[in-house]
């Protein structure tokens, strides 16, 4: 039993839908589960008709209209017949998107967010299932939202494994072709809920823990994890062999190949990972697995761009101390911060982040009412990996460093 991943770029138009047809016939695909995200960048666009629907947006309409048209094109190059099944079945998801905005009547942002971004998935997904059907691979098309069951922490929820595995292991077909959606779950009540922003990796994990898969091979339109991002750095180099832990490591300090929950359900139960380029299937791509690397250790280069560094100290110069840091933390989780580095001193504390979650007026508003607050918005944090100071060097060549943390393994620096 395998587990593949399909992410939008691999399915970014119809020649990609054809390619991962060809993809599946290189490997076979016998006792596969394919997840599936959103074609291209279908979760923007969606993210776009949420927005315009929350701020009351005359372009509410024009905004769905430019998904829908989007996903006609490619249905249009697909299947020559438009009175194939795969027509109706993708308007009727439409009509459903469509007709929550019309009658919904919940305020809460993402409550609303969860129910409607999934719909990049469901959609491609049916397309990708009647595609294959139609060139001879029949598959079942899954709703992942019977399977990966979560709590209600919408954006961001948490699996409950138990149920996860309880409906996995009473429901789910091994010995067939199966198509599911990344990146969804439901919570006790039905609800869609997500698993946060390219979530999809991680329902690619989810499954092959609770299967016992053999492996679960990411498609990417890289040649596996580089030493470094190609868009950011030249001459990045392949890592072959990385283990769990280097694995882990990259994608918590921001190497977005692989998302960062991905590797913990894997690791435990040492099912190895493949990241692959999706352009050439027979590659060996890069194997994440138990044990050493086969390389040397060479500097791994991360950037996050576009975070913010706050620095915080007491308005009237007392100790920054456990019991401001518990306030200043429980602050950061209830605005969904992701905390990339934190630094402090007696009497101030300097934490970096990201704000995907656009909280970021809210945090400081109230941060400001207890401490001294200075912020530097779009600033970049660069990690790496197994630093030499050569690389250090390289990297602060021209920038202005605001802060910088040295451990044994990692170096990270925000720069302005
Ligand atoms: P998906 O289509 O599955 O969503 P992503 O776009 O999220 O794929 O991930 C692939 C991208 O990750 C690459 O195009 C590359 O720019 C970026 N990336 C960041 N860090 C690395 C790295 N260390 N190695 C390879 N790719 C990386
Ligand atoms: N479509 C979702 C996103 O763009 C999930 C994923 O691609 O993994 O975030
Ligand atoms: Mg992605």
């Amino acid at each position: 039993m395998r587990v593949f991943k399909f992410g939008g770029a691999s399915v970014k138009d119809a020649k990609g839908v054809k390619n991962l047809v060809s993809v599946l016939k290189t490997t076979g695909h016998d006792k596969t589960l394919v997840v599936v995200s959103a074609m291209g960048k279908t979760t923007n666009a969606i993210e776009v008709v949420i927005k315009n629907y929350f701020e009351n947006k005359d372009e509410l309409q024009s905004s769905i209209h430019d998904v829908i048209k989007f996903h006609n094109e490619i249905l249009l190059d697909l299947f020559a017949n438009e009175r194939h099944q795969v027509f109706a079945d993708v308007k009727a998801f439409f009509d459903e998107l469509t007709m929550f905005f019309k009658s919904n009547k919940s305020p809460d942002y993402n409550y609303v967010y969860d129910q409607t971004i999934g719909f990049g998935e469901l959609i491609s997904t049916t397309i990708i299932s009647h595609y294959l059907n139609e060139v001879g691979l029949k598959n079942n098309w899954l709703d992942v939202r019977e399977y990966i069951k979560t709590d209600n922490y919408y954006r961001r929820a948490n699996v409950d494994w138990e149920q996860t595995q309880e409906q996995i292991s009473s429901n789910f077909n091994k010995s067939i072709l199966n198509i599911t959606q990344g990146f969804l779950g439901s919570d006790a009540n039905n609800f869609t809920t997500t698993l946060g922003r390219e979530g999809s990796d991680y329902t690619a994990a989810i499954f092959a823990y609770c299967l016992n898969a053999n492996s679960v091979t990411i498609w990417k339109d890289v040649p596996g994890v580089l030493n470094a991002d190609p868009r950011y750095f030249e001459n990045a180099q392949l890592l072959h062999q990385i283990s769990y832990r280097e694995a882990i490591e990259l994608a918590f300090y921001g190497a977005s190949v692989i998302h960062p929950k991905t590797l913990q359900p894997l690791q435990r139960k040492e099912i190895p990972l493949y990241v692959k380029s999706f352009l050439n299937p027979k590659e060996n791509g890069t194997c994440v697995s138990k044990g050493k690397a086969i390389e040397p250790e060479i500097p791994c280069f991360i950037v996050k761009k576009n975070q913010i560094l706050i620095s915080l100290s007491s308005l009237d110069f007392s100790y920054i101390v456990e019991e401001n840091i518990s306030e200043i933390f429980s602050l950061l989780h209830l605005y969904k911060m992701k905390v990339d580095v934190i630094q402090n001193s007696a009497i101030s504390f300097s934490v970096c982040i990201d704000n995907i979650y656009d909280n970021l007026e809210k945090l400081l508003q109230h941060l400001k009412a207890k401490f001294k607050v200075t912020s530097h918005e779009n600033v970049s944090l660069y990690t790496i990996r197994h630093y030499s100071d050569a690389s250090i060097k390289e990297m602060e060549k021209d920038k202005t460093v605001l802060l910088k943390q040295l451990t044994k393994e990692t170096v990270q620096i925000v720069t302005k």
